[in-house]
Order: C-alpha cells, then sequence, then structure tokens
C-alpha cells in the first residue's frame, strides 16, 4: 500500500493517487461483442459452448434448469441457520421500502396518481468465476420476491461436475427463484437478455461481475435487446476512515476483507492524525501472509493507499471526492459524521460493524455501485424491481377549470389535434 499525507498533495495529485485500476474497456467490448452475437442468434448452444470454451465445463444438456425440478439441497442445520437469518433481515429491510401509492388531488377534479407494478422478468447474475457467491443471490433476489416479479433467472457458472451450487440452490427456493441458467460472462448476460430456446427473456439484469459481464450489461442495454440494467459496476471497493479509538487490528481486517475480493479491488486508508498508520500497516501485512487468498489480497494492495489527513472533516471531503462502494467509519460518533457524507454506496458505522455484516445479513444490499458511480447511482434496492405507473382523473368539472390552460399552450405549441381533443369535449369550437 502507497503511504501518503493529504496535506502535501493537490487536489489532483490525490485524484492521481485514489485512481481506480484502469479497466480497458474498449478491448474487453471487442472480445464481448462476439459472444452476445453468437448468443443472439445460436443460443443455448453458443452459451454450452462459450461454458466449455472459459469454464472448462461440458454441460451436455440445455443450460437452463428449472428450480421446481430441482431436489432440495441437503445443507447441515448451522448453514442454514446463517442463511436462514441472513434471508429474514434482508427481506425485513426491503419489505420495509415498500411505499405506498400515491393519490394527489392537484386541483378540484384533477386526480393525479401513483402505482407500482414489478417488473415482470428478471435476470440475476451471480458471480462464481473466483468464489461461488450465495450471498449475492440472496441480495438480488430477496427483493425480487418482495417486489413480486413473476420470472426470476438466476445465471451462475455451473461447477465442474456440472451441478448447481447446494447453497445458491437452497436461496434459489427460498427466494422464489424460478430458472437457473447454468453459464457465466458475457453468454449468461446475452442468454438473459435476448432469450434462449430454455431461458427466458428478461426486462431487466441485475448483479456484479468481471469486466466481461460488466461489458456485456452495458452493450446489452444499448442494443436491440430491449434490456434495462441495475448499474454500470467495477471492482469492489472499501475506504476506511480510522481515528486514534480505531484498533489497528480490526481496520486491518476490514481493508483485507475487500482486498481479498479480487486482484482489481481498491481499499484506501484515511487516518486522522492520532491514528496508528504504522500499527494498522503492520497488521495488514501480518494477516495478509495468513490468507488463503493471499495472492489475490496482496495484488489489491498493489492498487491500493494510506492517507494520513489532518482532521476528520479533510477525510471526509477525500471520501466525498472519491465516492467509495463502501465506506467504513471507524471514528467516534459515527453515526453523527455519517450525515455528512455526500457520496457513498454503502457506510458501517462505528468500532463493530465491520463490511462483513452487511456484505452477509445485516439487511441492507451488498450490491452497490463502484468506481465512482456512488455519485449518481443508487444500490440495488427494492425500487429497481418496480416500474411505478402514473394515472389520473379528471372529472367534467375539473376539465372545465384545466381544459383552457391546456388548449392554449397547444396552440402555442402548434399541436391542433391536442387543441382539439380538449375544445372538442368542452364545446369550445
Ligand atoms: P464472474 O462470474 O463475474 O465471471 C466468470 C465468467 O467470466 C466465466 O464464467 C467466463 O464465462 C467469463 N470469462 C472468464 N475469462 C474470460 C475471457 N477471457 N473471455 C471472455 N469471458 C471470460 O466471476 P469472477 O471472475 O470471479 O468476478 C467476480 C467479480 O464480481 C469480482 O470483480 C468481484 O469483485 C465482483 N463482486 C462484486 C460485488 C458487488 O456487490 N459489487 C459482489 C460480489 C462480487
Amino acid at each position: 500500500m502507497q503511504l501518503a499525507s493529504a496535506s502535501s498533495l493537490s487536489d489532483n495529485e490525490l485524484d492521481t493517487l485514489l485512481r481506480r485500476p484502469r479497466v480497458d474497456l474498449p478491448s474487453i467490448f471487442n472480445t464481448v461483442a462476439p459472444i452476445v452475437d453468437a448468443v443472439r442468434e445460436r443460443g443455448d448452444e453458443a452459451v454450452n459452448e462459450f461454458t466449455a470454451k472459459f469454464d472448462n465445463v461440458e454441460l451436455g444438456r440445455a443450460p437452463v434448469v428449472l428450480v421446481d425440478d430441482l431436489p432440495d439441497p441437503q445443507l447441515d442445520a448451522t448453514t442454514k441457520a446463517a442463511f436462514d437469518t441472513a434471508y429474514d433481515n434482508i427481506r425485513k429491510f426491503h419489505e420495509a421500502q415498500i411505499t405506498a401509492p400515491l393519490h394527489v388531488e392537484t386541483m378540484p377534479g384533477v386526480v393525479c396518481e401513483r402505482v407500482n407494478r414489478p417488473i415482470d422478468a428478471v435476470g440475476l447474475y451471480v458471480p462464481g468465476g473466483t468464489a461461488i457467491l450465495p450471498s449475492t443471490t440472496l441480495m438480488l433476489a430477496v427483493p425480487g420476491q418482495v417486489a413480486g416479479c413473476k420470472t426470476m433467472v438466476v445465471a451462475t457458472p455451473p461447477r465442474s461436475d456440472g451441478s448447481v451450487c447446494p447453497e445458491v440452490l437452497y436461496v434459489c427456493k427460498k427466494c422464489g427463484v424460478t430458472h437457473i441458467l447454468q453459464a457465466g460472462g458475457a453468454q449468461a448476460v446475452a442468454a438473459m437478455a435476448h432469450g434462449t430456446a430454455t431461458c427466458p427473456k428478461v426486462h431487466k439484469v441485475f448483479g456484479p461481475g468481471n469486466q466481461f459481464v460488466t461489458a456485456a450489461k452495458m452493450l446489452l442495454s444499448n442494443s436491440e435487446a430491449m434490456v434495462s440494467i441495475d448499474m454500470p459496476a467495477g471492482p469492489s471497493e472499501v475506504l476506511v476512515v480510522a481515528d486514534g479509538g480505531a484498533d489497528p487490528v480490526h481496520v486491518a481486517a476490514d481493508l483485507l476483507s475487500q482486498a481479498e475480493h479480487g486482484r482489481d479491488s481498491q481499499v484506501v486508508l484515511l487516518a486522522t492524525p492520532d491514528a496508528d498508520v504504522d500499527a494498522i500497516l503492520k497488521a495488514v501485512r501480518e494477516q495478509c501472509s495468513t490468507l488463503p487468498r493471499q495472492e489475490v489480497a496482496e495484488a489489491a494492495l498493489g492498487n491500493s493507499c494510506a492517507i494520513k489527513v489532518d482532521s476528520l472533516e479533510e477525510a471526509i471531503r477525500i471520501s466525498n471526492r472519491y465516492a467509495p462502494e463502501h465506506l467504513i467509519l471507524n471514528v467516534a460518533n459515527a453515526r453523527e459524521v455519517a450525515d455528512v457524507v455526500t457520496d457513498a454506496g454503502s457506510i458501517f458505522c462505528g468500532r463493530w460493524t465491520p463490511e462483513s455484516v452487511g456484505d452477509y445479513a445485516s439487511g441492507t444490499n451488498h450490491v452497490l455501485p463502484t468506481y465512482g458511480y456512488a455519485r449518481m447511482y443508487s444500490g440495488v434496492n427494492l425500487s429497481a424491481y418496480n416500474k411505478s405507473i402514473t394515472i389520473q382523473e379528471l372529472s367534467e368539472s375539473g376539465l372545465k377549470s384545466l381544459g383552457p390552460h391546456v388548449a392554449h399552450m397547444a396552440d402555442l405549441e402548434g399541436l391542433e389535434a391536442h387543441r382539439r381533443a380538449v375544445t372538442l369535449r368542452l364545446g369550445m369550437d
């Protein structure tokens, strides 16, 4: 991890230090476009070919299985309890996001409403290249279940024996997922966006993934596939603000919990003057050397930095500028500090809130905007699974009050048929 002092850096130098690992999008689009075209043209057959090529698995059958056709997976009681607790918390938090329909009389006799309807069919990408992530299945499927999406397709690369990970299947059954597409990467996103003989066409694709998944989502959302996406996503990242009361061992564990995600992950430490930066960096080195994913974490630390700041205010200013996916405030009065955060995906407050709890089970969603997109995107939440429809109804007296204004505006815009739709009803012509 590079070490620097904010006071010796200009804003430009700070931006350079905090630059995320570059993703070479044009070259990735060149890789992904032929995959997407092949799946659009040849469907399941092409999907299986790419699975054989990139995941080394010969499925030898259609890539989609119906969840109802699969037997209940055998899981031990401890695993079930963990997933059940996480499910309950995530469900509770997302159910609380249900909004009441709006009903407003904007003027006498003019009633406007807004109602929500679930997106009928959604595709949920669960990464499975380097680690199988049943937790991501929960994060994507629970809001879909709460919203009432009828068709939910989970796409995830098959295991080497062609089977579905039992924990992923357990979550799919619990959340009402209808189909599992045993494929990963761009081919999985394309199959869901276009539909194949066995994979239903979906209207929106959710979920994180590597650069091939992200590029396919971006490409397809701008194509004739008529599909939308939750957000563009890049590699995972965390920014930790630590003060003198933060235990260096805990801070190091939090930084490493993000670094172990992928070689292209980035972690940032902002240390106030009373924080023991040397002890934190020493703990990072010690803990990293004993991680099973040491090599991945070390690569990520190469993209990462620790910055000494002069004050907590300066730390928050830098954090807001960076707009981290995850922001850990390991400082006194963290919850008050959170109130001045303007840009972040999810905030973890105080000494007792490691990022891991949000990754798995506190109830918040772990699919969050990375790469600075927290400036304009929210993490996955219930509203992303709904569309809202507006409704209006006017009484005769309502149209008598409003109609002349509308007719005048239509006249100004030269839209005669619009004007007549009002004036003919009101007998104005
Ligand atoms: P993945 O499932 O995203 O990708 C695996 C697929 O990539 C394979 O199935 C294969 O089809 C395709 N692929 C591999 N090499 C290819 C090549 N050369 N050309 C074309 N396609 C190729 O799994 P992953 O690779 O482990 O990546 C997971 C990513 O998701 C990580 O970057 C991780 O940080 C991120 N993640 C983010 C969040 C979040 O909420 N932001 C959560 C979990 C994971």
